[in-house]
């Protein structure tokens, strides 16, 4: 097969042009052609009205070394790269111990899977509940105002991205086919077909839930097992730091040497264990902020002009950054976190007292507004200095301020961007009524807000304006408070996947600061589960 690069074609193409570029771009006439297979199929929106399609095409052609030969050297024509991922040797006998997985987020189940698919019959402790008794709890809190701490939208069967817009793209680098790996899974347990090329490809929260309950039933028929409503509440480890096994809130201790924590950045009990057990962690920089509503509409027309709506471009989607340069916010950057077009403002707090916002759609991203995260950066240096776990001090304190502001029952406190602009409350919304359930306060965010964050995204809001107009919309609507960008501490790993100093502990995706999205705590689930297998193999040898 053939790799062909950067094959643009206008967004409106007949079928037959695609075939007709691969002919031009090989120079090769319509008999020699086998078979075309998109790769990729991404966007360029940068010219209004006339947005190109760009493809990535795998191809078949009768003679294809004559065909290589003739366009050496021509740098969009080459051999297809291979995309399948290789599991690595299972240990040569089985381990005395099963590995256990804490959590069963995407991290969690990817490791649970590469594990089971190894044959090493790991064990799963999730301390929330099966996906669907757990999306019940979660509405509890949107509907009724109920939080249920153990079950919502943070904690449970799926973990913190099952309730989202289901993004599945990442910046990581990938040189082992993970990625693929991660994207051929979820097809397999119901993802539309579409996740293996489009270049930004999302699931919506509908299909996550029962993908995430077919990934269950396939590890199970592995050997895998799964215990829900059990948290690891203590490590057992050896004289020597070894781990020795973990005591479950249930209190049962069970015995394990291999224990991958993937336990996501909202596990903060966890961590203040882990650090008082004296895991080597150390803080790390995140963001606070805001979520912001538009039309959708406004987003689409900014984006895609005469074209919005068209089928193939769906909802638009933005991502911006800007600077600060006024001194109360002098160095930070504001930056659009987790777009979610089309879609709704999300409750995403696993603690009472506490409110905390995020977003999520459906596959269909057809909900009147768009819905972003506008976010300021912040650092322990700076920001809350002193102890490695200080950063959920902060988080806490910002989120009980945004309870108390919302009126104490779980509604967010919300402001229109003409208001927060001019430093006024807000007693009254617009023409963009807020998504967020169970319901909005009208007030002034800057009460909840560091006073630096509310100067820097008083700064960026007309910087953004100039980028899509109407982004500073009167009524648009901010709700607060973002503090879940990504996890406050990093629990460092040393290259064999292990605590720098509690050994058989394999700390991993978003919570240990190794991912950021679905899409990369998969990938480094699948990571994590190779270094165990490693170790394993290397126990079972010298045993
Ligand atoms: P998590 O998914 O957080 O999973 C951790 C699991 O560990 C949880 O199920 C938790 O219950 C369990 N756990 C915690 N402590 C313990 C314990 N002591 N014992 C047993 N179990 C424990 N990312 C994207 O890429 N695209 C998106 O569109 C997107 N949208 C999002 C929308 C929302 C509302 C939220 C909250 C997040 C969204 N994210 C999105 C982020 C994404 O969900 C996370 O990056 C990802 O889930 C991290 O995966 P993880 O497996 O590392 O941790």
């Amino acid at each position: 097969m053939l790799r062909l690069t950067e094959i643009k074609l206008p967004l409106d193409h007949a079928d037959d042009a695609l075939r007709d570029a691969v002919l031009a771009r090989l120079r090769i006439p319509a008999a020699d052609l086998l078979d075309i297979t998109v790769f990729r199929r991404g966007h360029d929106a940068r010219r209004r009205g006339a947005i190109t399609l760009i493809y990535t095409l795998d191809v078949a052609v009768r003679d294809e070394a004559a065909v290589l030969a003739r366009m050496a050297g021509e740098k969009h024509v080459a051999p297809t790269p291979e995309t399948a991922y290789r599991l690595p040797p299972a240990p040569p006998a089985p381990p005395r111990l099963r590995p256990v997985v804490v959590g069963a987020g995407p991290c969690g189940l990817f490791a649970m899977l590469i594990l089971a698919q190894m044959g090493l019959k790991p064990i799963l402790l999730e301390r929330g509940k099966v996906v669907r008794e757990r999306t019940q709890d979660t509405w509890g809190l949107w509907r009724r105002s109920v939080l249920t701490p153990e079950s919502n939208v943070q904690f449970g069967e799926g973990g913190a991205g099952t309730f989202s817009d289901g993004k599945l793209y990442s910046g990581i680098g990938d040189n082992a086919n993970r990625i693929r790996k991660v994207l051929e899974e979820f097809v397999k347990a119901g993802a539309p077909e579409e996740i293996l090329y489009v270049s930004k490809p999302h699931i919506g929260t509908f299909r996550l839930v029962s993908m995430v309950e077919k990934m269950r039933a396939h590890i199970e028929s592995l050997g895998g097992q799964y215990r829900f409503g059990t948290r690891a509440e203590r490590l057992e480890l050896g004289p020597d730091r070894r781990v020795r096994g973990l005591h479950l809130s249930d209190g049962s201790f069970l015995e394990a040497d291999h224990v991958v924590l993937a336990v996501g950045h909202s596990a903060r009990d966890t961590f203040t264990m882990l650090h008082e057990t004296g895991v080597f962690m150390e803080a790390k920089p995140f963001s606070i902020g805001v979520r912001i509503e538009h039309p959708q509409g406004l987003i689409d027309r900014c984006r895609f002009g005469p074209q919005a709506g068209h089928p193939l471009l769906g909802a638009a989607d933005y991502k911006i950054v800007h600077h600060c340069k006024t001194p109360a916010a002098e160095g930070r950057a504001v930056y659009s976190f987790c777009m979610c077009p089309g879609g709704t403002v999300v409750a995403a707090t696993s603690e009472p007292g506490r409110v905390v916002t995020n977003g999520m759609s459906q596959y269909s991203r057809n909900e009147r507004n768009a819905n972003a995260g506008i976010v300021v950066s912040i650092t322990p240096e700076r920001d809350y200095p002193g102890s490695p776990i200080a950063g959920i001090a902060f988080q806490r304190h910002w989120e009980e301020r945004a309870f108390v502001a919302g009126g104490g029952d779980y509604r967010a406190p919300a402001q229109r961007v003409e208001d927060f602009l001019a430093g006024r409350p807000s007693t009254g919304l617009g023409e963009v009524i807020p998504s967020y359930k169970p319901g909005v306060t009208p007030t002034d965010l800057s009460q909840c807000l560091p006073g630096f964050a509310v100067a820097a995204i008083r700064e960026a809001l007309p910087a953004f304006d100039r980028q899509i107009k109407g982004f500073a919309m009167g009524d648009a609507v901010l709700t607060g408070v973002e503090t879940r960008t990504s996890s406050p501490l990093r629990i460092r790993r040393d290259e064999t996947g292990q605590s720098l100093n509690t050994p058989g502990l394999f700390p991993a995706g978003e919570g240990a600061g190794y991912a950021g999205g679905i899409l990369s705590a998969g990938v480094d689930g699948i990571r994590i589960a190779e270094a165990v297998a490693a170790s394993l193999s290397a126990g079972v040898l010298a045993a």
